[in-house]
């Protein structure tokens, strides 16, 4: 497994969790990348640094959001300073629970948005009266952002380190979207997207509450693995329980401390195993409210895909939540064309959710659906490709080979019908049976969903890894299964 160059200026940031987000990494200085709202919009400067309402007059600084402010002239200034809401005084005690209650976001009420078809605008009649949210100890106000920490039950507690939480509080009225990076400490897109997505929020234009959690297995981060520590799978232990093992006590507090308040989740994830995905949602497609879920991103590509037991999607949605996973790109590196794809519809979803103000002026592209299967390697050996990412391919096309480099016998891998890449492995040594391509086919939305109920009733499939195809020999199951 490679080790990422891109960690090493990475991890040192991350030592310092309050400043994480406050430096932009040395790399990205040269680049004019458009980090923050468009110019017109560029008051981004801590707004909540101003002494209005009940928080932060006098707080101690402790690195709340930094935001890279984006001048004229086009450099990224970073600002390293702000007023921490944790330490503000509670002028109003209410629990966050009924905060919640009080805005009618319910997931009862998260149904309904849901089911939205276009732009819904959630409570534009009711009287915007929003109080400020409770979660992790720390205390958001509405119209602010603030960064706050979980605690996850990990290592020692005199050394554990705080993951960081940045949450965004509409001043009106919303649902409660949240966003998940990194339980797969090797991926790395995910946590780009929730850096350039919440940076750009504007919480007093807001009507609902972002809550992004960009690395939540900080562990693995930090050595650049995918899993904990004790190399189980943080994404197979959800929803957790409260006197299991390590990777189910940090699910469970996960769970029970962050998931719990939102209405909706989108879990961000790349491929596995050196595989890189075409940008793509994946839910479980027979429910009708995950469809109407995916439906919000725009025009990306959504396939059926029922979640394995102890993901944190699929315990999201038995809880209730609405919650798809998306993917983008591969581990160990950072693709711009990946993250970009995963923000635009990101911020496709805000605006559907009507958290954002919407600023297009024509119809939301839709997404397009399909059914895939993944496509193995018949024998083990080197593996080189044709064909690249999201290229449509024919029947009959070899899309690679596998050859043994020691008795120089190969295999091809060959398309069994018409479809288009959206999934594939790198080049790279491949034991026999490694998924080596995710070969999709464009049907109607109720054809896939007829197809998977059928499937599911005639011979109930395995269910897929959230990165990569099910049962690829590839994740290390033995280490996945907890005795008793
Ligand atoms: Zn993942």
């Amino acid at each position: 497994m490679p080790h990422p160059r891109l960690l090493p200026w990475l991890c040192p940031l991350l030592l310092s969790p309050a400043l994480a987000f406050a430096t932009p990494p040395a790399a990205d200085q040269g680049t004019p990348v458009a980090v923050v709202a468009p110019a017109v919009d560029n008051d981004v400067i801590a707004p909540e640094a101003a002494p209005a309402g009940p928080v932060a007059v006098a707080a101690p600084v402790d690195g709340d959001r930094a935001a890279p402010v984006a001048t004229p002239a086009g450099p990224i200034i970073p600002v390293a300073n702000a007023s921490h809401g944790d330490a503000a005084p509670r002028t109003t005690p209410a629990a966050d629970s009924r905060s919640i209650a009080d805005a009618g976001l319910g997931t009862s009420a998260a149904a309904d948005h849901s089911g939205a078809t276009d732009n819904a605008a959630p409570d534009s009649d009711a009287p915007a009266s929003v109080g400020p949210l409770q979660l992790l100890g720390g205390t958001i106000a509405p119209g602010e952002f603030n960064t706050l920490h979980w605690h996850p039950p990990q290592s020692f507690t005199s050394i554990a380190t705080p993951v960081p939480v940045l949450v965004a509080r509409g001043a009106q009225p919303g649902p409660t979207l949240c966003l998940t990076a990194a339980i797969h400490g090797d991926e790395l897109n995910g946590i780009e997207m929730v850096r350039r997505l919440m940076f750009e929020l504007e919480p007093r234009e807001l009507a609902g509450t972002v809550i992004g959690v960009p690395i939540v297995n900080l562990e693995g981060f930090r050595r650049g693995e995918r899993y904990l520590t004790d190399r189980r799978d943080l994404n197979r232990h959800f929803p957790g329980t409260e006197d299991g093992s390590s990777a189910g006590r940090i699910a469970y507090s996960l769970f029970d401390q962050v998931i719990r308040h939102c209405d909706y989740l989108a879990d961000l994830h790349t491929g596995s195993q050196r595989r890189i995905n075409h940008a793509q949602i994946r839910g479980d497609l027979r429910h009708e409210n995950i469809v109407a879920f995916a439906r919000q991103f725009g025009g990306i590509t959504v396939l059926h895909g029922k979640a394995a037991s102890g993901t944190l999607r699929d315990a999201a949605v038995a809880a209730g939540i609405p919650a798809v996973t998306l993917e983008a790109g591969g581990p160990h590196r950072l693709e711009d064309d990946a993250v970009e794809a995963g923000v635009k519809a990101l911020e496709t979803l805000l605006d559907n959710l009507g958290v954002r103000k919407a600023k297009r002026l024509w119809r939301t592209p839709q997404p397009v659906f399909y059914e895939s299967r993944w496509l193995r390697a018949p024998q083990g050996g080197i593996l080189l490709s044709n064909v690249r990412l999201n290229q449509a391919v024919r029947a009959g096309e070899v899309l690679g080979t596998v050859t043994d480099p020691v008795s120089n016998t190969g295999s091809a891998i060959i398309a069994p019908f018409d479809g288009r890449l959206l999934g594939m492995a790198e080049n790279q040594v491949v034991h026999t049976g490694f998924a080596a391509y995710h070969l999709g086919v464009e049907k109607r939305v109720e054809d896939v969903q007829e197809d998977a109920r059928r499937e599911e009733q005639q011979s109930p499939t395995p269910p897929s890894d959230d990165d990569g195809p099910s049962m690829s020999g590839s994740a290390p199951a033995d280490v996945d299964t907890e005795a008793p």
